[in-house]
């Protein structure tokens, strides 16, 4: 009886998604899955309305109602269906939010419930029944404002159909058949309402998934945001904003904060004598062996080109110097064999600690200009201002 659900496979979450929040999207292949979802809801009220109409059937064979309720009911659900259906297939639903146009679904199928109970009082309990099935399919779909506005023209109908007349309304249980019948009535409302309530929760746990498949995606996305493709440091603005934060940590906790500027000696010609492409693998290299190397504490971005960033938050200029004097060694011993026998490569670069006086633009150039002393010195050393 009445209207019935989509049937429950699992569909895919991209199905789901657009099945529960419409999307305002109107490409054709979604058009054409949503016409394909209602086509399936359609096939279920049928099938709804065919139960109902052999439940009334039992009735009629009885005796306790004309062959014509049956039948009409039968009918009256299919016109309901086909209209709704012809409608759906012209894509007339497309342009609302609610597509399957509930609302409307729920007061047609409604007003014939009513119109049956008024017409056939004395088997009306089985017409009331099945608003219990409308509005458990309507919870799948509904807001807020159309379920009140639902509820309200349904307290509207009860409400003629009650305090309006003095019809009998009951339900028949004279005979076998009819309690058979009777009992139907509420066996096939209570399943399909089980069926329903089984549809929805698996739309919430399809949902629930792929809102942790997107945070997790979120993250990712930020992480990338943040990553410098080519070496996976931090890229210059990250490491510009983490500079900013570790210097206002260490000016809040009093504590040291140091900072250099690394940078590759004679990579122009590493580029040159072996190509940009082993230029690119001799940059990965040197930041992974930087990242194997210091404290998770640590902060190491690219600054631009083969120049790169460390923060040393809580480290004094002595500490410093050492970390970076062991830093210039490991990439100087570092075997280099595997990209060609005869590549070396060192670094140099320039330490420094922050001032009372500094900001972030006066401590980077004082760290340049403690690299540009390196350099000046011959390269592969480390210098401090
Ligand atoms: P110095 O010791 O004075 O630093 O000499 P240098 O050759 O390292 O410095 P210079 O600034 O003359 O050259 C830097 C080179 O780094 C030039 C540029 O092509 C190369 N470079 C910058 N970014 C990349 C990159 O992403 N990949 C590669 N392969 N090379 C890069
Ligand atoms: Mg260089
Ligand atoms: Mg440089």
């Amino acid at each position: 009886m009445g209207t019935a659900a989509t049937s429950l496979p699992e569909r895919n979450a991209a199905e789901v998604a657009d099945l529960v929040l419409a999307p305002e999207t109107t490409a054709p292949e979604v058009r054409a899955r949503r016409v394909w979802q209602r086509r399936q809801m359609y096939i279920g009220q049928v099938a709804s309305y065919s139960l109902g109409g052999a439940v009334l059937l039992l009735y009629a064979y009885d005796g306790a109602v004309s062959m014509a309720v049956p039948t009409l009911f039968w009918l009256g659900g299919l016109l309901i269906i086909g209209t709704f259906t012809v409608l759906s297939e012209a894509g007339f639903g497309d342009r609302f939010d609610d597509h399957y146009l509930t609302v409307y679904q729920i007061s047609a199928h409604m007003a014939l419930q009513l119109v049956f109970l008024l017409a056939v009082p004395t088997i009306g309990v089985a017409f009331l029944a099945v608003l219990f099935l409308i509005f458990a399919f309507g919870t799948l779909r509904m807001t807020s404002s159309q379920a009140m506005l639902t509820w309200g023209l349904a307290t509207c109908g009860l409400t003629v159909v009650f305090l309006g007349s003095n019809l009998p309304i009951g339900l028949p249980v004279a005979t076998r058949l009819q309690r058979t019948a009777s009992m139907l009535c509420f066996v096939l409302v209570i399943g399909q309402c089980a069926f329903l309530g089984l549809f929805g929760a698996t739309l919430r746990k399809i949902l629930y998934k792929r809102s942790i498949e997107l945070k997790a995606a979120y993250r990712r996305i930020e992480e990338l945001a943040e990553l410098d493709e080519l070496t996976g440091s931090y890229n210059r603005r990250c490491i510009m904003r983490l500079l900013d934060t570790e210097i206002e940590k260490s000016r809040r906790a009093s504590t040291p904060f140091a900072i250099a500027l690394i940078d590759l000696d004679w990579f122009k010609r590493i580029n040159d004598a072996y190509g940009h492409p082993i230029g690119d693998e001799v940059l990965r290299t040197f930041a992974i062996t930087i990242f194997a190397n210091i404290r998770p504490a640590d902060s190491f971005g690219r600054y631009g080109g083969e120049e790169f960033l460390l923060l040393l938050p809580d480290t004094s200029g002595d500490v410093a110097l050492r970390t970076l004097e062991r830093l210039r060694g490991i990439v100087a011993d570092l075997d280099w064999g595997a990209f060609s026998p005869s590549m070396r490569v060192t670094i140099s670069a320039g330490v420094v600690t922050l001032r009372d006086v500094d900001t972030a633009d006066t401590f980077l150039a004082r760290a340049d200009s403690a690299l540009y002393s390196a350099k000046a010195r011959g390269r592969n050393c480390i210098a401090t201002s």
